[in-house]
């Protein structure tokens, strides 16, 4: 039955959308994510807006393993977790991610926002605080609105330790004061002070949740991640974080900490209690990159290199470029049609590269949101760089 009011209320949304034009067309893709994308209506075109940091995503090892997977467990379980959901696969990559980030134990999921909606209302108790960082992803925004209603929550500024250490200060009679923070932060490409951080933890004995998404398998030599590159491995209590990025790219997340804190997860819960577990195709693409990066740090090391070529060339060319080692490199463009016509303009020179405006980002900071890849040769750079001259 159609409702005229729901309608109505539809039609009043989009098309405020169209006129404001940000209305998102989603490009459709006719073959792997590589290097380069084919897409539907467009043709070839230079990837600089996926999260396939290591190139992985269409690696042959990484397809193969995702085949094995189905047919050594078939599609699935057709259960949760602890009915009859748990694969030997699922173990298996759990102490992959484990031994990856520096835990002792991890928990996969469907995706990590699932593990961000997991660990804050498990693990945060009624009498505790948890202090976010203002430019935290949507995920752990959301995970942080289903914990108890009596916990305290604070946000403080941006990577700003002060803003921090005055709010861990005014919640000293806390049970446990939690601090959460992206390891990279996916608008800005710039990424938490990790040491500052973990020495404000501990004089405060607060626990401290990064959540590695952007970080992982793109930051430190070897792409362990945001905690490797300040050399504080095995200094985090929880990490969380995406497969559906650097690692292979499909889809799945994990939580990693000790073997206490998974443990309350996995009895705890709500998503993996009343809800499926990652497939294991993804679970064995999913451990099967965490492999290859393991087996080929030379992939890190192209990725790092192609950033530092990207981030000059486009100094080189007169954007606004802050200095920061990850991969996401946003060119301020402020006015957001502007952005979009841009984004438009690359595409037509072959280059795939959003425009992102508000409300992703504030007004007037319109940006386009360059990301490197390792699966990009010198050639592609070139003839990227070549289509940002021609703006
Ligand atoms: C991408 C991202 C997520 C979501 O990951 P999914 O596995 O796709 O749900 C969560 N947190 C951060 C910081 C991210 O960048």
């Amino acid at each position: 039955m159609p409702n005229a009011r729901f309608d109505l209320r539809a039609r009043d949304l989009l098309s405020g959308l169209s006129e404001t034009r940000q209305l998102k067309a989603f490009h459709e893709l006719i073959g792997p994510l590589g290097a380069t994308a084919k897409i539907a209506g467009v043709g070839e075109a230079i990837v600089l807006c996926s999260n396939n940091y290591l190139g992985l995503a269409d690696h042959p090892e990484v397809i193969e393993a995702g085949h094995e997977g189905l047919r050594k467990y078939g599609a699935g379980t057709a259960s949760v977790r602890f009915i009859c959901g748990t694969l030997q696969c699922h173990r298996e990559l759990e102490a992959s991610i484990a031994k990856l980030v520096g835990t002792a134990a991890a928990l996969s999921y469907v995706s990590c926002w699932c593990a961000n909606e997991a660990v804050f209302p498990t693990l945060v108790g009624p009498n505790d605080a948890i202090l976010s960082d203002e430019l935290n992803h949507a995920s752990i925004i959301d995970g942080i609105r289903l914990v108890n209603k009596q916990a305290e929550r604070g946000v403080y500024k941006h990577n700003d330790l002060a803003d921090l250490e005055a709010k861990l200060k005014a919640t000293r009679e806390k049970e446990v004061r939690w601090v959460v923070t992206d390891g990279v932060f996916s608008m800005e490409g710039d990424v938490a002070p990790l040491p500052e951080i973990i020495k404000l933890c501990r004089e405060y004995e607060a626990m401290l949740v990064v959540d590695d998404s952007h970080g992982i398998g793109a930051l430190g030599a070897t792409g362990r991640g945001t905690p490797e590159h300040f050399g504080v491995l095995g200094q985090i209590d929880v990490i969380t974080g995406t497969l559906g990025k650097a690692l292979g790219g499909a889809a799945g997340g994990y939580v990693a900490a000790s073997p206490d804190a998974i443990s309350v997860l996995e009895q705890r819960g709500r998503p993996s209690l009343f809800s499926n577990a990652v497939p294991a195709t993804v679970a064995m693409s999913a451990r099967k990159a965490i492999e290859v990066l393991e087996r080929e740090p030379e992939r890190a090391t192209r990725l790092h290199a192609n950033v530092k070529t990207l981030r000059e060339g486009f100094k080189k060319l007169g954007f606004e470029v802050h200095d920061s080692p990850t991969a996401i490199i946003p060119l301020m463009i402020g006015d957001e049609a502007e952005a979009i016509a841009k984004s438009k303009r690359l595409l037509e020179l072959g280059v795939l590269v959003i425009g992102f405006g508000f409300p992703v980002v504030p007004k007037g900071k319109a940006r386009l949101r360059v990301q490197v890849s390792a699966a990009l040769s010198d050639d592609h750079i070139t003839q990227a760089l070549d289509a940002f001259s021609k703006l």
